[in-house]
């Protein structure tokens, strides 16, 4: 969105529905959350998902952060990936639990099962996967070794909107899914997130955190007469303005994932000449994939030159998460280089390039251009 380049690495996908959206949830509303738009955009979510719960959050990280206060008490372990943002290890610390970091698969950049099993003692308490790219991360084995152990799941599907894995919806296998209305994200508000669960017990103790720890969701069903204080919370409400934005986005996710497989088909067929040299993106067993990402990885010590060149071009490439464990927080942790060996190797190869819905064929041309010139 960087206003110097001619290709931004992405685009919100905004239009007059949005716009009509937003000015009519300032005029009919005060913009607190749970209100008509709040509701109505649970409702979708919920059928579009086929999940029971829904709970719009004011970001990704807040969803994350309640998943964890619901299941996470202090001294807990939880297994995740290194390759994943700041707020998936924050979300754990923040409850008093612990992240636990393990590798990835070199393929598909998701947590790699064979490596949870060795990291699993008695104060494990969950797994917590991140759906990279919208690809789905292994769920099969990872479910069955939850079952086996007792675990819980949580799927950091921030990135998954709209991916479906063998049929079902990514952020409803596990016990507890939590995505992203950020404006980087397929489906975007600006700043916003969603809480999604099937678990009735799960779903009641997060109404409860969500809305600064009080039975305030249940008075505004009418299930009792006051409200009052019952546990610990805090405000992780979406302003309802922001649930009309998100809402008109949700009613047009066919056709925004549409425009993404599309492009990504395209960017696919015009790179194939090139698979030699670069590591195309892979579709993950079971996936039908969003493409919240497009990333090719190249050789490493030609990795920061590709970039450099395709910005000087115009055009928005960039790298994508360094990883956890490798980050000063993730020193402190008692985290060293050397760890997570293949989630290093793919961070430091790693080129994401432009996507988004009204990327145009003639551009995704020039791109690739650019890129062979530059291998
Ligand atoms: C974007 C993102 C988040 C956080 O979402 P916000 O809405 O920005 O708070 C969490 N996890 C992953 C993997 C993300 O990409």
């Amino acid at each position: 969105m960087d206003q110097k380049f001619k290709i931004p690495l992405h685009k919100p996908y905004w239009d007059k529905e949005e716009e009509k959206a937003a000015v009519l949830a300032l005029k009919t509303d005060t913009g607190v959350g749970d209100l008509r738009f709040s509701k109505e955009l649970s409702g979708v979510v919920s059928k579009l998902l086929s999940v029971k719960c829904v709970l719009p959050t004011s970001s990704g990280t807040t969803a994350l952060d309640l998943a964890c206060q619901c299941l996470i008490e202090p001294g807990d372990e939880v297994i995740l990936p290194s390759f994943t943002f700041s707020s998936c290890a924050n979300a754990i610390l923040l409850s008093g639990g612990k992240p636990i970091f393990v590798d990835i698969d070199p393929q598909t950049y998701n947590i790699n099962p064979q490596k949870i099993e060795e990291k699993i003692n008695k104060r494990t308490k969950a797994i917590m996967v991140v759906h990279y790219a919208g690809m789905a991360a292994d769920m099969k084995s990872i479910q069955k070794i939850a079952k086996k152990y007792n675990l819980f799941v949580i799927e950091d599907a921030a990135h998954a909107l709209g991916s479906t894995y063998f049929g079902q919806a990514l952020g409803t296998i596990g016990n507890i899914g939590c995505f992203s209305l950020h404006g980087t994200k397929n489906i975007s508000c600006g700043e916003g997130g969603l809480f999604v669960t099937s678990s009735n017990p799960i779903a009641k103790n997060a109404e409860i955190i969500r809305e600064k720890g009080t039975d305030r969701s249940s008075f505004m069903r009418g299930e009792r007469k006051k409200y009052s204080w019952v546990g610990i919370g805090q405000s992780m409400v979406l302003s309802d303005i922001l649930a009309a934005i998100a809402l008109a986005q949700v009613k047009k996710i066919k056709k925004i994932t549409k425009m993404r497989q599309d492009i990504a088909k395209y960017y696919l067929k015009q790179l194939k000449p090139l698979s030699g040299q670069i590591d195309l993106p892979v579709v993950s067993e079971g996936t039908n994939p969003n493409w919240h990402i497009f990333a090719i990885r190249v050789e490493k010590s030609k990795r920061d030159k590709i970039i450099t060149g395709l910005r000087k071009a115009g055009i928005e490439a960039s790298f994508h998460f360094l990883p956890l464990h490798t980050s000063p927080m993730g020193q402190k942790l008692g985290y060293k280089l050397g760890d997570l060996p293949i989630t290093e190797s793919v961070a430091a190869s790693f080129i994401r390039l432009p996507i988004y819905p009204k990327l145009t064929r003639p551009q995704i041309d020039y791109i690739v251009e650019k890129l062979k010139s530059l291998i």
